[in-house]
């Protein structure tokens, strides 16, 4: 799903030189230059009334985000009801996903484009705003078009008196450039106030990522700063599309054929430049799919990580499966090797998507069980019965942000802890899945040191029967090009220096 999303991004950006519909321009990059001065000719009287679908479209994705939705399934849905498609669609898909991409930067020229602090305007107002402000500074749309565009939408969803305010606001908003106002509104680079507005990320998760880049070990106090800029410059950059040849079933160099370039960090990826993943055969038959080269790695370094006392045939446990992406790989794998894969999912529909995941590896006579259960009782109910167990935990998902442009603004400060005492239990409970000498391999897609190495430090911490196992040299067996900074012995890969989502992954052994 999300990475669908992304590739929508990228069409969109290649889309975007080709509008021409209700203001859209075929040329007239945005940012450059210096201020834009905008006045209608029309007596607002004249003015539409009315919105253009593509604008109600972001618009109506944008409440329903706000209303907890996803804009990933929001979105799809709107543009099939109100049968958008080619021009239409990309431009309600770059509106809303840019929009959503740089909310903090567009709330921090809102707020100086109005004397109203912006807790006093209307959410529903604010949103027509930012869809305004994306316009004027973001796309090729010309101001005026822009302007009156995004009116008359306030004017038909917010009522006559907002658009007068979002009129006055946007005007004020289009008397300076992008750079001017990302100069204006970020100026002081180290500052996370300032950061987080320049680069349009919440707060907290700026001064969270400055934490784990200083406590994992990839900067220094000295370069810190810099390596947040690049890092939150990265997760504002829509991630490629990026392809796994599950083991055993496809190879890269079947996608290579079909146009993707293999990939430089997953010996078992590939990127795709262009084209639709879903319609190349063995994405269709679940031989390869969509997954982060990063994502590909976990699975391939806990099934690759020495065991003592090895067994012919091994019992692999998938913790927290669904949707299914590193099951599918383990699961090919374990037909290469003879293991027998159970798969765990708390959800019945995620466990659902497993299954529908693993079917192809099924079908070819890998031994895979998926299972719906809790997993913080799967330690209890089979102690001391796995060779490898995988725990890729529910997380705050910060090392992904780039994928989900609205994610970053669901999370709060307050998640972190919850979902910490989760990842806490899980982790027990794989220990206590695992048998003497067996391995476990705890991952998150977050940096955040509270998700990874003080959970993993304050469970073995509590137990005598566990201890930390060099993920470094397995990497570099199973990756040999891919150099992860830090002092180990876990792993955490970053956006901004190997390309991938910022996964997480400390290996275990059990005594
Ligand atoms: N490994 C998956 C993949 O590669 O597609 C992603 C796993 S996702 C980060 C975490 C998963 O853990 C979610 O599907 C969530 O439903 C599941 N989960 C949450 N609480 C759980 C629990 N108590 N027991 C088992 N699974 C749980």
């Amino acid at each position: 799903m999300t990475e669908q999303g992304d590739q929508r991004d990228r069409r969109d950006r290649d889309q975007r030189d080709q509008r021409d519909h209700k203001g859209r321009t075929r040329s007239g990059a945005r940012g450059a230059g210096g201020p834009r001065r905008v006045y209608s000719g029309q007596r607002p009287s004249e003015r539409s009334r009315t919105a253009d679908a593509p604008r109600l479209a972001a618009y109506t994705v944008l409440r329903e985000v706000a209303d907890g939705g996803y804009a990933n399934l929001a979105l799809p849905r709107l543009l099939r009801e109100q049968q958008l498609h080619g021009r239409d669609a990309a431009f309600a898909t770059e509106l809303t996903y840019g929009t959503l991409r740089w909310r903090g930067f567009y709330d921090a020229v809102i707020a100086r484009s109005t004397e109203r602090p912006l807790d006093q305007v209307d959410p529903a107002v604010l949103d027509t705003l930012r869809l305004g402000a994306h316009q004027v500074l973001a796309m090729r749309v010309p101001v005026h078009a822009a302007v009156s565009e995004t009116v008359g939408l306030a004017r038909m969803v917010n009522g006559a008196g907002a658009s007068g305010f979002v009129n006055a606001v946007l005007r004020k908003v289009s008397e300076s450039s992008r750079e001017e106002w990302l100069d204006r509104v970020g100026a002081d680079d180290t500052a996370p106030d300032h950061l987080a507005a320049r680069w349009s990320h919440p707060e907290w998760i700026v001064r969270a990522l400055r934490g784990a880049l200083i406590g994992h070990g990839v900067a220094t106090g000295a370069d810190v700063d810099a390596q947040l800029v690049r890092l939150l410059e990265a997760d504002n950059t829509p991630a490629e599309v990026s392809l796994v040849a599950r083991p055993g079933l496809a190879t890269v160099a079947e996608l290579v054929d079909l146009g993707a370039v293999a990939s430089e960090v997953s010996p078992i990826g590939a990127t795709l430049p262009s084209g639709d993943p879903g319609e190349l055969p063995p994405v269709r038959r679940g031989r390869a799919a969509v997954q982060d080269a990063g994502s590909q790695l976990l699975p391939l370094v806990l099934a690759a990580a020495p065991v003592e006392d090895p067994r012919e045939h091994e019992g692999w446990l998938d913790l927290c499966a669904g949707p299914g992406g590193k099951a599918g790989v383990l699961a090919g794998l374990s037909l290469e090797r003879g293991a027998t894969l159970i798969a765990n999912e708390v959800s019945r529909h995620r466990a659902e998507l497993v299954q529908a995941t693993v079917r192809e590896a099924v079908e070819r006579g890998a031994d895979v069980e998926v299972q719906v259960g809790d997993g913080r009782h799967v330690g209890e109910d089979e102690p001391g019965v796995y060779d490898r167990v995988l725990v890729d935990a529910p997380c705050t998902g910060l090392g992904a942000l780039r994928r989900r442009p609205d994610a970053r603004w669901r999370r709060e400060s307050g998640d972190v802890p919850v979902l910490a005492s989760l990842q806490r239990e899980l982790l027990n409970s794989a220990l206590d899945a695992t048998r003497p000498g067996g391995v476990v391999g705890y991952a998150t897609c977050s940096p955040h040191l509270n998700e990874t190495e003080y959970v993993v430090k304050d469970v073995l911490k509590h137990r005598d029967d566990a201890s930390w196992l060099d993920a470094r040299p397995v990497l570099a067996e199973v990756a040999p090009g891919v150099e992860v900074a830090g002092e180990g012995p876990a792993l955490q890969l970053w956006p901004h220096q190997h390309g991938t989502d910022a996964m997480y992954l400390a290996l275990l052994r059990k005594h």
